[in-house]
């Protein structure tokens, strides 16, 4: 029987005893290697924690991007960058947005929607898809924005018109990958809890070439504030797009990664479930419990609709949370569907 190094040991029960791990305690799990016997018993705790907390549920989010045009974040992985996109604007239709809104929303098996626009956002025509979001997905569902950094006075605007909770990011080598800087995304996600928003955040977009301080620094940006959520995605190498020629980093790192976080962020008070972007079965057997279905256009996608390519639909989010042994489906008041066999024949979700 093997045994282990007296530090994992120690970090491991520290978690299973409701400790919160801090940045030593994660650069050490990080630095394991991804294939190794503790990496796998890392995974495994981070997915026993996780689902003992919330009754084994697990929750389906949406995004639909409804305003896309070449952004001036510049963001060099994603295809919207105003340098190297290929995309002209696209100005989601209110008949299109209400189609996608009524499948997202068919079953009434979903926690939240995203409406997803570029960095400089037209907020009259935002503010419009907010209402008829509000009005067309039932009250189970909560209306989120994925939205460019914004004011407080900006963020109540958007409360106002329904928006329970906000996506924000300092993402890795923020102002050296993006045109953006990291003092003014940090200052979003606190004018996101100032304005009385949920704040979810996320480490991405994870690469190769990004070493493991640089992915403790960017985890606890969101493990210092007041985070509703938190998750991991990786980089995908969209072609065109500057930083490709880095590559990917394997889903096997990403679910470590992902319970790493799950781990550290396990005992903020306010912390109720944990991402993995893009999703795979890994990631929801090492702690994550969100799995994003998508449609319209997409920052890790060169296709105008995401459904048609890389994005995932509802029917296979059910039947991947399904196969990776969740119990539960949430809604977005907190209410529970069994998630089950009948339950994906019954959503015509088992193709
Ligand atoms: S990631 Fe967001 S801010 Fe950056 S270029 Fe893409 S759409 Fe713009």
């Amino acid at each position: 029987m093997k045994t282990f190094c007296m530090q994992f040991q120690k970090i491991i029960e520290k978690a299973e005893n409701g400790y919160s791990l801090n940045r030593e305690d994660c650069r050490y799990l990080l630095q394991l290697d991804e294939k190794s016997l503790e990496a796998g018993i890392l995974r495994a705790t981070a997915s026993s924690i996780i689902r003992k907390k919330n009754e084994n549920s697990a929750i389906i989010l949406g995004q639909i991007g409804v305003d896309v045009k070449p952004c001036s974040g510049g963001c060099q992985f994603c295809t919207f960058g105003e340098k190297h996109t290929h995309f002209n604007r696209i100005q989601m239709s209110e008949d299109e947005l209400t189609k996608k809104i009524e499948e997202f929303c068919h079953y009434d098996d979903l926690y939240g929607l995203y409406l997803m626009t570029m960095h400089d956002y037209d907020m009259n025509y935002y503010l419009k898809c907010v209402e008829l979001a509000r009005k067309i997905a039932p009250s189970t569902t909560q209306i989120w924005a994925n939205v460019g950094d914004t004011s407080i006075e900006g963020y109540k605007e958007l409360h106002a018109a329904g928006v329970t909770g906000v996506y924000h990011v300092c993402r890795l080598r923020e102002g050296i990958d993006t045109n953006l800087k990291p003092e003014n995304r940090i200052q979003s996600m606190r004018n996101a809890l100032d304005a009385g928003l949920e704040l979810y955040t996320c480490c991405e977009p994870i690469g190769p070439e990004h070493s493991v301080d640089e992915l403790v620094d960017n985890i606890f940006i969101g493990i210092e504030m007041d985070i509703f959520q938190h998750a991991a995605m990786r980089r995908v190498a969209v072609p065109g797009a500057p930083l490709a020629h880095y590559g990917q980093i394997s889903e096997l790192r990403l679910a470590q990664i992902v319970a790493v976080i799950a781990l550290a962020s396990a005992t903020i008070p306010t912390m109720a479930y944990m991402g993995a972007h893009e999703p795979n079965e890994l990631c929801y057997t090492a702690g994550a419990n969100i799995i994003t279905a998508e449609s319209g256009a997409n920052p890790r996608d060169i296709s105008n609709d995401t459904a048609k390519n890389r994005g995932m639909d509802m029917a296979r989010c059910r039947k991947m949370l399904f196969e990776c042994g969740f119990d539960y489906l949430r809604r977005g008041d907190e209410s529970k569907i069994p998630l089950n066999f009948d339950y994906l024949m019954k959503t015509d979700s088992l193709q």
